[in-house]
C-alpha cells in the first residue's frame, strides 16, 4: 500500500491530537505531557487546534453545569468556538 506525502509533521499531529484531549482534561501521563508541549512550542496548526479544543471542552463543561444547550444564544456561541471570525 503506498503511503501518500503530506509533509514531516502531518502524521505526528494527527497522531497528538488523541492526547490532545485527555491532557486538556488532564488526563495524559507527565512523559506525554512533555512531548506534547514541546511539539506544540514548535507546531502553530496543533496550537490553534488546542486552543479550539480547550474552548470545545469548557464550553460542554458548561453545558453540562448550567444546561445552557437549553439557551437560545448556545447554539451561536457554539458557532463561534468551531468557527471563529478570523
Ligand atoms: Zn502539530
Amino acid at each position: 500500500m503506498a503511503r501518500k506525502k503530506k509533509g514531516p509533521e502531518s502524521g505526528h499531529c494527527s497522531k497528538l491530537l488523541e492526547r490532545m484531549s485527555r491532557y486538556i482534561e488532564g488526563d495524559l501521563g507527565s512523559d506525554c505531557c512533555g512531548e506534547l508541549e514541546k511539539h506544540l512550542a514548535e507546531c502553530p496548526e496543533c496550537r490553534s487546534t488546542l486552543v479550539g479544543m480547550r474552548r470545545l471542552a469548557d464550553l460542554c463543561r458548561e453545558c453540562r453545569e448550567q444546561e445552557v444547550s437549553r439557551s437560545p444564544d448556545f447554539r451561536t456561541r457554539l458557532l463561534q468556538v468551531l468557527f471563529p471570525e478570523p
